[in-house]
């Protein structure tokens, strides 16, 4: 059981609570279906809006593929992932590779910082070998 936060509000806690829960991260409409499949009758502009304060809060993390699609996860996963440009298959990275980079001292004394996005792009192996043929 999460421990809920006080400092937002229940449907916020709930969708805190399904992104915690899956391994992966979920778009707006997948976190639309993981609610509606339980409780919660959240419609899917209200899961938009929760989403965007709890990214404002710094609880939620968000990305953006390729295709235009918008990813979140919890901000404590702090995860980096290699996506071919071709296919958009995603790969996870061990580890985040930027963890301890140290940012100019100037830039953020009136910045709070709350999370951050790291992307590498490419090509998988499939359509490299797709490509070449
Ligand atoms: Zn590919
Ligand atoms: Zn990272």
């Amino acid at each position: 059981m999460v421990k809920s936060n006080p400092n937002i509000s229940n449907r916020q806690n709930q969708i805190l609570e399904k992104l915690g829960n899956c391994d992966d991260e979920l778009s707006g409409q997948e976190l639309y279906r993981v609610l509606h499949a339980g409780e919660s009758s959240m419609g899917l502009a209200t899961v938009y809006r929760n989403l965007q304060v709890l990214v404002k809060k710094g609880l939620v993390r968000s990305r953006n593929l390729p295709t235009g699609e918008v990813l979140y996860a919890p901000v404590k996963r702090d995860v980096h992932h290699l996506t071919c440009v071709d296919c958009g298959i995603t790969t996870s990275l061990q580890g985040c590779p930027v963890k301890n980079i140290n940012l100019p001292q100037s830039k953020t004394k009136n910045f709070q910082l709350l999370f951050h996005t790291l992307e590498f792009f490419g090509l998988c192996q499939h359509c490299l070998e797709r490509q070449s043929t």
